[in-house]
């Protein structure tokens, strides 16, 4: 199967077993909002809790937060939001489709990286054992010549970028012959900028009401409450503070399903340290988070380290973490280190000091911030594309199966009754009361077995418990696992125990 059809695998899979709905579907839906249905509510929140439990639990200095949504409207001025959130946009006028100026280039970029990665396969097939790819790219012309090609683009667009130079961005949209991928046209607009935060009014009447945003990252919550929390929980620095919460952003290519959305949801942490340690930091939580994508049992080869060509205002170093999606390497979680940048700016902008005293050095100062965040969607997309198998089994059959990983998955445990009489929906009944006050559980008592299976498999299911007239007899049930499809038996009263060291 090819990436595009897995992707639609993907969204009609979600859409079909409840995990993901267009939002208000019945009036159409609305553009790049999304619900999740009462399977998508479990894996969603399970993901938050693996992370919260990774930040905060196993942390002593990392503390939790829930800020509002809503903030002064100086919040925005200070982060610099209002004068600098905006994304170079261009249309084409013969699709009439919108594109951000900087994803065309890049997409371009990574066409011409193709034909590097194609003529270096070329070669290798050619060359055998001896190959080496790196020779290879340093001396074969045609290679050599996409390379410089390449790094000729990027320097041109940091520079565009850098210098907010919308005209020259145009120019080497132009210079660089970037067609419309839908008309195949090359007839663009000038490239603009566009305010990606949503505003509204609070108050009664629109009149005399202040214009307030919707937040487009949780991170400012955290900063103004830095005083707060530090004091209050009698932080030291080095600290942290995390937080999870729903974030907006008019964005103006929204496709992809639930990659870009409109209203989502990000983890965030702010890690406050001491100035001239952030470098050391940003390597230790690079590290770290890495660490906790892979923990997952998604290969490492999935995710790969990009570095930021153009840094923030606020960073002095940043990187994403790239999960291999459906459509390509794409960011799923920014790490970026962020100065003191946030917290001077709220201090000019407030009139409060944000210091913190240092009892080691017997000074106030500032403190640098480096910060994770990953977005809750894109980490549920990443685990739903990855997981979704078609698997052709040994008897020729075939099954869709989620191979969610077990700490993450909706329901751990699905109890069946063999046969729908003899007193077993009754015994499955007790041994799934005995069960759900820690587990997800499933009961299911129609259909053959085998379909029963089936439908887990599909859901993502770790395990499932059959009941039949043996259990009657001796006390065993049989568990049947969802990867490897094999079956033993155990003593009911030991399923407790036997689950949980499955899936936690
Ligand atoms: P992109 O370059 O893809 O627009 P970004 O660099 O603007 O993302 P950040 O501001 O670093 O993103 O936000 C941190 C994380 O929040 C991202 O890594 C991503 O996982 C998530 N995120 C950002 N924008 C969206 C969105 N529109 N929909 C879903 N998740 C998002």
């Amino acid at each position: 199967m090819n990436q595009e059809d897995h992707f639609k695998q993907v969204i009609s899979h979600a859409k079909e077993y409840g995990f993901v709905f267009p939002s208000s579907e019945i009036y159409d839906g609305l553009s790049a909002v999304y619900d999740y249905g009462q399977l998508g509510v479990e894996l969603k929140n399970n993901i938050k809790k693996y992370w919260w439990k990774s930040m905060v639990q196993m942390h002593e200095n990392i503390v939790g937060l829930d800020s509002a949504i809503f903030m002064h409207p100086t919040t925005w001025k200070a982060s610099g939001h209002v004068d600098a959130f905006s994304d170079p946009l261009i249309d084409n006028k013969d699709s009439k489709k919108r594109y951000r100026a900087d994803v065309l280039v890049e997409d371009h970029i990574a066409k011409i990286q193709g034909k590097i990665d194609k003529e270096i396969k070329k070669a290798a097939k050619r060359f055998g054992n001896s190959f080496d790819a790196s020779m290879y790219r340093e001396t074969n012309p045609r290679v050599k010549g996409y390379v410089e090609r390449i790094e000729a683009v990027e320097t041109r667009m940091k520079q565009c970028l850098d210098d907010g130079n919308l005209e020259e961005f145009k120019q080497l949209i132009v210079d660089e012959e970037i067609s419309d991928p839908v008309s195949g046209t090359r007839n663009w607009t000038d490239v603009r900028q566009f305010n990606l935060m949503f505003s509204t009014e609070m108050g009664s009447v629109a009149e005399g009401a202040n214009t307030i945003y919707l937040r487009p990252e949780t991170a400012q919550g955290i900063f103004v409450n830095f005083l707060n929390v530090q004091k209050t929980g009698r932080m030291k620095i080095p600290f942290g503070i995390a937080q999870i919460g729903k974030a907006f952003r008019n964005e103006i290519v929204a496709r992809q399903f639930i990659f870009r959305m409109r209203e989502f949801e990000q983890m965030e942490m702010q890690f406050f340290v001491k100035p001239g340690t952030e470098k050391e930091w940003y390597e230790h939580w690079k590290t770290e988070r890495i660490a906790w994508h892979t923990s997952l049992g998604i290969p490492e080869s999935e995710y790969r380290f990009h570095d930021h060509l153009k840094l923030a205002h606020y960073a002095n170093a940043a990187c994403d973490i790239e999960f291999n999606f459906p459509f390509g390497f794409k960011e799923l979680e920014g790490i970026h280190s962020r100065t003191d940048f946030d917290l001077k700016q709220h201090e000019e902008h407030s009139g409060k000091k944000l210091q913190y005293f240092d009892p080691e050095i017997n000074e106030n100062y500032v403190p640098y911030v480096v910060e994770t965040s990953i977005g809750l969607d894109r980490t549920f997309l990443a685990i739903l594309s990855y997981s979704i198998q078609n698997e052709k089994l040994e008897d020729g059959s075939e099954r869709v199966v989620m191979r969610i990983p077990a700490v993450l998955a909706p329901y751990k445990v699905a109890v069946f009754p063999l046969v729908k009489k003899d007193g077993l929906p009754e015994r499955s009944r007790e041994i799934l009361n005995s069960l759900k006050g820690e587990f997800m559980c499933q009961y299911d008592e129609k259909d053959a077995i085998g379909r029963r299976y089936r439908r887990q498999d599909a859901i993502g299911t770790p395990l499932a418990v059959t009941v039949d007239h043996q259990t009657l007899e001796d006390g065993t049930v049989t568990i049947r696992e969802r990867d490897s499809m094999k079956q033993y038996r155990v003593p009911s009263t030991e399923l407790s125990k036997q689950i949980r060291e499955a899936v936690y």
